[in-house]
């Protein structure tokens, strides 16, 4: 089966869904990504500070699929923001994955407190893009804010925003603010994942427990995962849902063959809390943002 895609503003097509691979731990990684290729994934998503980007290509290469029809996602850390460090970052992240060129590479995150750096590092993306060793360039985390400042301060308009996105925190002025500037939302913890996180305490109430999204998944004969994903791609959204489980990532794949009403997706908007459930985009994680990237 061919995936659906999104064209990006560049005209770069992408599948409407990926794997992400946050959290996966590296044994895990490259079993996690060849079971996706088999079912028909053709997008991952990792990140240099994930610290598997070496499995994800080892995953890829074992899949034996051509180069050619994945599309490799991959993000640039804080402590690499400037310019050279970013040139600097791309280096080693095609070292770590062995592909010498990528489709996607995007800054993790804003880092406000550090706004020239991110500038700096977003205009080696620019270059990178012009030298043509990536096929598109974007941004995550980036709030209405740090997108209208990049976009008045850089030459490339970001091919894709990153952002935590799943129905108890879906960020209608986000996905505007981008739609506005020709920017694709693309969600992270497309199915509540964060809120999954080791640590945050028992106050969290996970979007999988839902009774409207299971109500809407019995109907259908779905599962709450495969209901949210639909959802995501339904409303134009890239969703890029984490899973090792080969079972689980067969299932957030098999979201193709049936579609939500008008009245389920009204349903699944109205559960937004305004909330979020990761961190703030313009808080300064000192000891997280400075976290070094291994050069092998
Ligand atoms: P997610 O994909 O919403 O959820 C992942 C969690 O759900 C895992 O615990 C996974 O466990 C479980 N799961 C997966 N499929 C399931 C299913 N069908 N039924 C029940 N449980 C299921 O959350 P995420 O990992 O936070 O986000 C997805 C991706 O977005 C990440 O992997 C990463 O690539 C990206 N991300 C980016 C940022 C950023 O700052 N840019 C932040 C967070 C995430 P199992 O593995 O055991 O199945």
């Amino acid at each position: 089966m061919t995936t659906p895609t999104f064209t990006l503003n560049n005209g770069v097509q992408i599948p409407a869904i990926g794997l992400g691979v946050f959290q996966s731990k590296p044994e895990e990684t490259s079993a996690a990504v060849a079971s996706a290729l088999k079912v028909g994934y053709r997008h991952i998503d990792t990140a240099a500070v994930y610290g598997n980007e070496r499995q994800v290509g080892e995953g890829i290469r074992a899949s034996g699929i051509d180069r050619s029809e994945i599309v490799i996602e991959t993000k640039v850390w804080v402590s690499d923001y400037g310019y050279d460090e970013t040139l600097h970052a791309f280096e080693k992240s095609t070292r770590k994955l062995g592909f010498d060129e990528l489709d996607l590479l995007i800054l993790h995150q804003p880092a406000t407190h550090r706004l020239e750096q991110t500038l700096a590092a977003y205009r080696a993306l620019e270059t990178l893009l012009a030298d043509g060793r990536v096929r598109a360039i974007g941004v995550s985390n980036f709030m209405p804010d740090h997108l209208a400042r990049l976009l008045a301060e850089t030459e490339v308009v970001p091919a894709l925003n990153q952002v935590e996105l799943h129905p108890y925190f879906s960020q209608p002025t986000v996905q505007a603010a981008d739609a506005a500037a020709g920017v694709l939302t693309q969600a992270w913890s497309p199915i509540g994942g964060i809120t999954f996180y080791p640590g945050w305490g028992d106050h969290r109430r996970s979007v999988m427990d839902d009774p409207t999204i299971a109500a809407i998944a019995a109907a259908h004969g779905k599962s709450p995962a495969q209901v949210m994903l639909r959802w995501g791609i339904q409303e134009g959204r890239s969703v890029i849902p984490k899973s090792t489980n080969p079972t689980r990532i067969a299932e957030n794949f098999d979201v193709f063959d049936f579609e939500l009403s008008a009245e389920e997706m009204a349903q699944l908007d109205a559960l937004d809390t305004g909330v979020r459930s990761g961190p703030d985009p313009d808080e300064e994680r000192t000891e997280f943002f400075d976290r070094v990237i291994p050069e092998e």
